[in-house]
């Protein structure tokens, strides 16, 4: 027969599944010794099984609960409905914690008939009719469901009438009354009385449980949270200890560490004559745990012992309930701690230090989501609770910023240059605004998604920035945007959150957080473990320096469009598209090599002998050119030409649908000279940096947007020559040449791309747009519906499509390795800076991924965690 109910002496921590959390701890603590106050868990196996019995527990369960109920009773020498009586909790237990389960019952078991043997046995009736009214009204409102507040006012009238102060207060006489007018009312609201028999309490107190896993709170938190629906919650029943039997009882929340700073003392709050939820709930001022030492020295050296005990068994930090009964000390949960991320990285190291962990053990331990919060500028946590949420958009970039808002990037740099904190609020943003948001301390976006050009730009500045906010609604010439009912204009506050995506009014203050020797300590161990190669995707010799501290192995990809919109040079790139002959182009041309070599040369001296992988000029013409009149009438001043000429150069260039049209490789067919330029810029650049210092750059060039070999092969000719001209002597040794694979097309003909490349770099936010067919720039609104709808899980430009995009990788690999056995592979999508993208990649034989500086601790971080659970998932099949 199956086996439903597990006293703690039976069970372990491994059979969380089965027990839930609370209930595997429980027992691991038992079996340890702890003083755990005895009790049975009743399986999630049983859950399921009450619900597949519509909604009733069948005998088999019933009989398992009764024996368990008779063992415990023998064990602790105490009955239900005898003498002395045997008081329980109930207490659910789901395998994940879960906001929204049902409240745990204390006091069960609590009659009018003992009530009275418990008040003569501790001779204390206050105590027993204090036990009794909280039991009413506990199991009133979770059992029965009567509106809390109806016992609530009941309290506050009894309170008002004797004018007492606070519940402490309550003598015999108001607590008979109370309890009186509470079985008043439970007759009332259900039409029976409130029930006498303890087992049939204990029955309706479990069922209640099992019913709260249905319950919308509950099912919404699993929606959220991806928890099955078929996992069930597990009961605990355990026999009650009592805090509140006087001053020398008391009962406490603990940490075994400082959760902000992960300083190594024990941090919490306990209250003396008080029961479980009361430290919680606000009622009293509760003390800082340390305080308990000169109260109740032994309880207090217990405690120390049982918080190094637990730490040390389950080689992580504890958060623990405790409990202490006229003197004696009992424990009633513990669980893993929640914590700071740094505290997260204080406590791993401190653990291996003290030979608690493993690195290996250290680095899994590790929260990926919390990595971030240690790289960027968070609001300070007391601040934002008084905050008022405006509207939320997408989580574009992490981070917080606050500052005075601007609609265009002229306005924001001429703030910025006033000493102003500015914000920068825009319909989306394009290329012409960097100098805006670099101006800018964060980013507001009313369009696009995760990886729109806001989102990309600002996550690559580390800058925080929330896209596609629907809610707002911008009008520029007013220089105004409404939010709801909010009308804010230029020079108003507001502060945005690029970790949740949330848009407050006002002026919150943000704190800065460091990287600091921890850190780099435990990042060093992560790469130890990685079988990834973890690069950056980096455009200026600024970006370089950063990606090198956060410990990027080299550049994945280099943007070299960036560079073109820096002061005067976005004038002589102008020049060059407007120019009508191949010498008048070639012209232009010349005046922007030496900016592109003196760029190269930067990020090689930042880089030093680390490769630098340089993309060749990827967007559409028409981005350089600018939208407005004004700005129009100024590059027609500047260039002596007509308004009217630019006008009709920018009407030939605009394609319906530019994603698609004349960029990437096929600018470089069309225009050579463009790639030409470029190729001897970046050759050119190494060799004047291998001459002034005595290393020797690895630059590598790699060619957009290939989806026809005949694109690479030409285009691989060009580079070549103009490598073989500069440096015929080979100083540079072999200079790469590699493509990006992005386009769905390169995918299916890779053996044949392979035979002209030397690695291939997917571009899988390219990849993504053009297999799924969603533009980058216009999918936020109905990515969002979508994922509501559960038409698709995720975003997936955010978290990359493993059975669509990912798949074509895997075939492109296969079949390009096939081509090229030794053929090197990357990532330098968005996805290479997202850890389940990450841990798919790991999957796959890519040697590197390759992301904006500011997440290449997490890319390092999740590429560790993905092999180690390679490695355990490996073994576990030997
Ligand atoms: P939660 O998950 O909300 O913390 P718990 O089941 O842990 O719910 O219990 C709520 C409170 O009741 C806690 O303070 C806990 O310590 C206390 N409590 C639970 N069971 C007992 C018991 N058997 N004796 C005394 N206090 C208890
Ligand atoms: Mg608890
Ligand atoms: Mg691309």
């Amino acid at each position: 027969m199956k086996q439903y109910v597990y006293n703690f002496s039976e069970g372990n921590k491994q059979m969380r599944n089965l027990l839930g959390g609370k209930g595997a701890n429980l027992a691991e603590m038992t079996q340890i010794g702890l003083p755990v106050p005895p009790g049975f868990t009743i399986t999630t196996e049983a859950c399921n099984q009450y619900f597949g019995d519509n909604n009733s527990i069948n005998e088999t369960i019933r009989e398992q609960i009764d024996k368990a109920v008779v063992q415990l009773e023998s064990l602790v020498n105490k009955q239900f409905d005898g003498s002395p009586c045997l008081l329980v909790s109930v207490r659910s237990g789901a395998v994940f914690s879960m906001p929204g389960m049902m409240d745990t019952i204390l006091n069960l078991g609590l009659n009018d008939e003992s009530v009275e043997i418990m008040g003569e046995s501790t001779q204390s009736m206050c105590f027993a009719l204090d036990c009794y009214r909280r039991f009413i009204q506990m199991y009133g409102s979770v059992v029965l469901e009567i509106p809390m507040y109806h016992f609530e006012s009941l309290l506050e009238d009894c309170k008002e009438k004797y004018q007492l102060k606070s519940d402490q207060e309550l003598q015999e006489g108001h607590l008979t009354e109370l309890i009186k007018n509470y079985k008043k009312i439970v007759l009332k609201e259900t039409g029976s009385e409130f029930e006498q028999s303890p087992k049939n309490q204990l029955y309706a107190a479990i069922e209640a449980v099992f019913r709260s896993w249905n319950n919308e709170r509950a099912k919404i938190y699993r929606q959220l949270n991806n928890i099955p629906d078929e996992v069930g919650t597990a009961v605990n029943v355990q026999m009650m200890v009592f805090g509140n039997m006087g001053d020398s009882s008391g009962t406490g929340v603990v940490f075994t560490r400082n959760p902000s700073s992960g300083e190594k003392v024990l941090f919490g709050e306990f209250l003396m004559n008080a029961q479980g939820e009361d430290v919680v709930a606000g009622i009293r001022t509760p003390k800082p745990v340390g305080e308990l030492e000169q109260i109740d020295k032994a309880a207090y050296d217990q405690l120390v012992n049982s918080a190094e005990l637990l730490e040390t068994h389950y080689s992580d930090m504890q958060d623990i309930e405790f409990t202490i009964e006229t003197g004696s000390f009992y424990i009633l949960q513990t669980r893993n701690g929640k914590r700071s991320a740094a505290a997260a990285i204080k406590i791993a190291i401190d653990f291996v230090e003290a030979g608690i962990l493993d690195q290996e053990g250290a680095v899994a331990q590790l929260d990926l989501s919390q990595i971030d919060q240690l790289l960027h500028p968070v609001f300070d946590h007391d601040k934002l609770q008084a905050a008022d949420v405006l509207a939320t958009g997408l989580p574009a970039s992490p981070g917080a910023a606050t500052g005075q808002i601007f609609f265009d990037a002229r306005s924001a740099e001429k703030a910025n240059s006033e000493g102003l904190e500015v914000l920068l609020v825009r319909m989306e943003t394009s290329p012409e605004d960097i100098q805006g948001m670099i101006s800018s301390r964060g980013i507001l976006t009313a369009r696009g998604g995760m990886t729109s050009h806001a989102a990309v730009v600002a996550r690559g500045m580390g800058k925080c920035c929330v896209s596609g906010c629907s809610a707002l609604e911008i009008n520029e010439s007013a220089r105004t945007v409404r939010i709801g009912d909010q009308v804010l204009k230029e020079g108003d506050y507001l502060s945005i959150d690029g970790s949740t995506g949330k848009v407050y009014l006002d002026k919150i203050e943000t704190i800065s957080t460091n990287l600091n020797a921890d850190f780099t300590k435990i990042m060093s161990w992560a790469d130890t473990l990685s079988r990834l190669t973890v690069l950056a995707n980096a455009d200026t010799p600024h970006d370089a320096q950063k990606s090198i501290e956060f410990g990027a192995r080299g550049i994945g990809l280099c943007r070299t469009e960036h560079m073109f919109f820096d002061g005067n040079r976005i004038m002589d790139i102008r020049e060059m598209i407007m120019a009508k002959t191949d010498t008048g182009r070639k012209a232009a041309l010349a005046k922007l090599y030496p900016y592109q070599k003196e760029d190269f040369k930067g990020i090689f001296k930042a880089m030093r002998t680390l490769p630098v992988n340089i993309r060749l000029l990827d967007p559409p013409l028409h981005e350089f050119l600018p939208k407005s009149k004004t700005e129009m009438q100024e590059m027609a001043d500047v260039l002596s030409l007509t308004y009217s000429e630019i006008e009709k150069v920018a009407e030939e260039l605009t394609e319906v649908n530019p994603m698609m049209g004349l960029r990437g490789c096929r600018l470089g067919l069309t225009y050579p000279e463009i790639y030409e330029m470029q190729s001897r810029a970046i050759i050119t650049a190494a060799l004047e940096v291998q001459a002034e210092y005595e290393f020797t750059p690895t630059p590598e060039i790699m060619i957009p947007l290939v989806g026809n070999e005949v694109e690479l092969s030409e285009l691989r000719v060009l580079v070549a020559d103009v490598i073989s001209a500069l440096d015929p002597e080979k100083k540079l040794g072999n200079v790469k040449i590699g493509t990006m694979i992005e386009v769905p097309r390169a995918c299916m003909v890779a053996e044949k791309i392979a035979h002209h490349a030397d690695y291939f770099s997917f571009g899988t936010n390219d990849l993504t747009q053009m297999a799924l067919g969603y533009s980058r720039d216009d999918a936020g609104t109905f990515i969002r519906k979508y994922k509501e709808r559960k038409v698709l899980e995720a975003d997936p430009f955010q978290k990359i499509d493993r059975e669509g995009v990912g798949e074509l990788v895997r075939m492109a690999i296969d079949k390009g390795k096939k081509q090229v056995p030794g053929l090197k592979v990357g990532v330098c999508g968005e996805h290479g800076g997202d850890a389940d993208s990450v841990a798919f990649f790991n999957t796959l034989d890519i040697d590197y991924v390759s992301c904006s500086p500011f997440r290449i601790p997490t890319a390092r971080l999740a590429a560790a965690q993905a092999a180690l659970s390679q490695k355990a998932l490996d073994s576990s099949k030997i």
